[in-house]
């Protein structure tokens, strides 16, 4: 069987990966990209997890009334893939099947696994950056050379990694590490990290909050890349976004979107015609100011 459109989503478990999933299944016949058989790779970093996300898709009463599943007369295929973001030899594993199995290229890239843990200390900023910022640069970087000319890869960020939490000088780099390249906003989390080390990140105009951190530089990291991409010429739509605050075992209870809700973003900034933006920061359906 051969697609002749393929999305990869991470972290799509549950949560708003998982509705990510079902809503691009859900939207595809509807989008101008429509044009025959649809492949969606269901990533996971849990076989077990990964495997009944999807059969409980294939399950779903609403995808099959709409019809959209080959199985139900649609176009639409969903598999499951494993992917460990934070673990390059995964994201380079995924990488190299989807460049064997798909050689004419994937069409959209939604980089939506992230963690946020509680507590603050070196532990919790080594390990939130290494997933939420590093993961998802490492991702970004190795799927956007498999995608088609005006395919498009989206970020999930944060409203938390707005620059408003800033001071004016820590603004300032951070406009200045997006407009530069992807290794200047590394820089910038290494630089939080030796302050966090130094126990002076306060004094230093940081918050004292990881997630926040980690999703400002994830909003940043995407900035830089789309101006990369920009000067390659493909076409290529790079943005990050806001899902909301969304209810998910990630907000424990809170949030004041459902799942579906928080998905409606990243699945248009996939699928829909947003007039040839790149580099932005959205939510709501549209876009905001980091
Ligand atoms: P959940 O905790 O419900 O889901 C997170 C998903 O990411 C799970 O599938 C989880 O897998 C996966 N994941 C975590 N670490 C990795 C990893 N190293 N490799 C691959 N997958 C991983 O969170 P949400 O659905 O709420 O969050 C989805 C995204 O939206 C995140 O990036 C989050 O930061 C962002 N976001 C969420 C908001 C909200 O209000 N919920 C607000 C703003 C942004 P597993 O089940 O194996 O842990």
């Amino acid at each position: 069987m051969s697609y002749n459109r393929v999305a990869a989503v991470t972290g799509a478990n549950k949560g708003i990966g998982f509705a990510i999933v079902r809503n691009l299944a859900l939207q595809y016949p509807k989008s101008p990209y429509h044009d025959g058989p649809f492949l969606i790779y269901l990533t996971a970093r849990d076989q077990n997890r990964g495997e009944e996300a999807l059969q409980s898709l294939y399950s779903d009463s609403e995808l099959k009334r709409a019809k959209v599943l080959v199985q139900d007369g649609g176009d639409a295929t969903i598999r499951y893939h494993q992917l460990d973001i934070s673990d390059t030899g995964s994201i380079t594993a995924f990488a190299d099947y989807l460049k064997k199995e798909h050689p004419d290229g994937i069409d959209f890239v939604i980089n939506n696994a992230g963690i946020a843990m509680q507590g603050f200390d070196d532990k919790v900023v080594e390990e939130t950056l290494h997933c939420n910022y590093h993961g998802t640069l490492t991702a970004t970087q190795a799927f956007l050379p498999l995608l088609k000319s005006n395919g498009r890869l989206v970020n999930v960020s944060s409203m938390s990694g707005k620059l408003n939490k800033y001071t004016p000088a820590l603004r300032d780099r951070f406009l200045s590490a997006a407009a530069t390249s992807p290794a200047a906003v590394t820089s910038l989390m290494e630089a939080f990290k030796t302050a966090v080390a130094a126990g002076n990140e306060k004094e230093q105009g940081w918050p004292s909050a990881a997630y926040a951190v980690s999703k400002a530089g994830v909003t940043a990291m995407t900035k830089a890349v789309a101006l990369q991409e920009k000067e390659r010429g493909r076409g290529v739509l790079v943005n990050a976004c806001c899902p909301g605050y969304v209810k998910t075992d990630m907000t424990r209870g809170g949030g004041s979107k459902t799942v579906d809700e928080g998905a409606t973003t990243p699945v248009m900034l996939a699928l829909e015609d947003v007039g040839g933006v790149t580099g932005q920061f959205w939510q709501n359906e549209r876009v905001i100011e980091w």
